[in-house]
């Protein structure tokens, strides 16, 4: 049985008597536990980052960047080890796990650009002899906290760039999955991180409460579902803190009639049933636009559903695994459950999937759900599961208002052969994430990823860009030396260049 801990000022630590069950949920069967942190030993994760603070803030940037690069490296030669780690706590195939892993990596990419993120922005001569310049100066401590759905992939949309912009952090991962997070730190560590730089505390709500009220943190990175991104931004906000808080989602994809309803089903099945649809952009509901395309659709979908294979993780040539706790999965089955009974039709039915001997975890196969009417449950919930339901519509502007009445407003996408369309669909859909013919628009490393609405609490998106801005406070500097020849009077109005 394994026993996770955190990794505080660089070593490893069990504590207390606070622990919670790791289950694999491909078997069902436990096994681990995991330390829940309180309040005390957050507290000293907290003093550690702070401790280390001004040594790393004043360390070159492109020594930062360096241990990125060899970060980088070491997460490269883990991503087997990594990706088995997330399989076993997760229950994503180990496909889908080490892409996890490469696009984590890629936002390592990003923050080893430091020294050119770090720049700055420089006016010679703003008046006589006057200088002026931006730089932008590190935050402090700052904490981070994720969901369990991207073990290895939200703590690295966080910490890389916070610690490479020279902040100092304390991340508190999903207490359902903590090996991976805590081996990916180990690796930063290993990397040449010095001890304190980055701290990590699994643990519940009492070490969140103690990241979100100790007065040394700084600001807040959250991913996690809507309700506790909203609580965590507005505690955080009211604290004084900086927050990001980012949410769940109903991702649609809008069909239109002259789409290659082919092309269009194979992007959409990976986008719908990948990692058994626990993605935050995930594709959930598929708007029709006319009976003619709803039927060609369902039509696709059933044949390459037949083929979708659910089971265990470490068996590659499944398509998707288990959901994460049994919890869940009865809360995906009831959601189809109340589709059904509000008389939606249930085109396949994944609420009892073929499984191989062993696989006795919490799975549920892919589901196809049609007629699907806005006011069911099954629409207004995200679901987080294989389940897609498709909703018919007349035309491109009742699809739209569909997403824009949403609650969500994460990512939305259009399938169609029309430029027009797809001009106007990106253009005015309330979404923060667009895809036109694309069905998970998630941005890469040097974009920046957020949702609209209630998707996202805050005004900056996470990584890229927009990450630098997060965990970064700009200052203005005025400079002026005078020369022996150039004397002022003294002057009682507001200085002018
Ligand atoms: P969750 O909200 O249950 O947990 C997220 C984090 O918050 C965990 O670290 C957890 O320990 C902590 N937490 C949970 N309840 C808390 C409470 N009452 N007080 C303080 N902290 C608390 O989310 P989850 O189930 O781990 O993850 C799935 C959700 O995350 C989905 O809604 C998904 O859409 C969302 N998500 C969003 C994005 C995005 O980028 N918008 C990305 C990934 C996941």
């Amino acid at each position: 049985m394994k026993s996770v801990g955190h990794l505080i000022n660089g070593a490893v630590r069990h504590s207390g008597d606070r622990h919670l069950d790791i289950t694999n949920p491909s078997t069902g069967k436990i096994d681990g536990k995991v330390s829940l942190a309180s309040a005390e030993v957050t507290t000293e994760a907290i003093a550690a980052a702070q401790a280390v603070f001004p040594e790393w803030r004043a360390t070159p940037p492109a020594r930062r960047a360096q241990i990125m690069f060899r970060f980088k490296a070491l997460l490269e030669s883990h991503t087997d080890e990594l990706a088995a780690l997330i399989g076993s706590e997760h229950g994503k195939i180990s496909h889908d796990a080490a892409g996890e892993v490469g696009r984590g990596i890629e936002n390592v990419e990003f923050a080893c650009f430091a020294p050119e993120l770090l720049k700055g922005e420089y006016s010679r001569n703003v008046g006589p002899e006057i200088d002026s310049w931006s730089e932008f100066q590190p935050l402090g401590v700052v904490a981070g906290i994720t969901p369990f759905n991207f073990p290895v992939m939200v703590p690295l949309w966080m910490y890389p760039l916070a610690i490479a912009c020279g902040n100092t952090f304390v991340l508190k991962p999903s207490e359902k999955d903590p090996s991976a997070a805590v081996r990916v730190a180990e690796l930063a560590q290993e990397a040449g991180l010095p001890p304190g730089v980055l701290n990590v505390v699994n643990g519940d709500k009492e070490a969140v409460d103690v990241l979100l009220s100790d007065p040394r943190i700084q600001a807040v990175s959250f991913v996690g579902s809507t309700p506790v991104a909203e609580s965590v931004y507005r505690t955080a906000t009211a604290n004084g803190k900086r927050c990001q808080a980012l949410g769940g989602a109903k991702n649609h994809a809008i069909v239109m009639p002259d789409a290659d309803i082919d092309n269009t089903v194979q992007s959409l099945m990976g986008a719908a049933f990948g990692s058994s649809g626990e993605r935050c952009m995930a594709v959930s509901v598929v708007v029709a636009i006319g009976d003619e395309t709803a039927d060609a659709l369902i039509e696709a979908f059933r044949a390459e559903m037949v083929k979708l294979k659910v089971g265990s993780f470490d068996n590659a040539n499944n398509d998707f695994g288990p959901l994460i706790s049994d919890e869940h999965r009865d809360r995906v089955v009831s959601l189809i459950n109340s589709a059904e009974k509000a008389g939606a039709s249930i085109i396949v039915d994944g609420r009892k999937p073929e499984l191989a001997a062993g696989d006795d975890g919490f799975f549920v196969g892919g589901t196809l759900i049609d007629h699907v009417k806005s006011t069911m449950a099954c629409y207004q919930q995200e679901i987080f599961g294989p389940v897609l339901s498709v909703v018919r519509v007349a035309n491109l502007d009742e699809a739209m208002s569909l997403v824009d009445d949403h609650e969500y407003g994460n990512g939305s996408c259009l399938f169609t052969r029309d430029g027009e369309a797809a001009r106007y669909f990106s253009d005015h859909v309330k979404a923060g994430m667009v895809g036109i013919n694309v069905p998970l628009p998630v941005p890469v490393s040097y974009h920046s990823f957020g949702g609209w609405k209630r998707s996202l609490f805050g005004d900056l998106s996470a990584y890229g860009p927009d990450g630098v801005r997060f965990y970064t406070r700009r200052k203005t500097i005025t400079q002026r030396w005078p020369s022996a020849t150039l004397r002022e009077e003294s002057n009682f109005s507001f200085p002018s260049s």
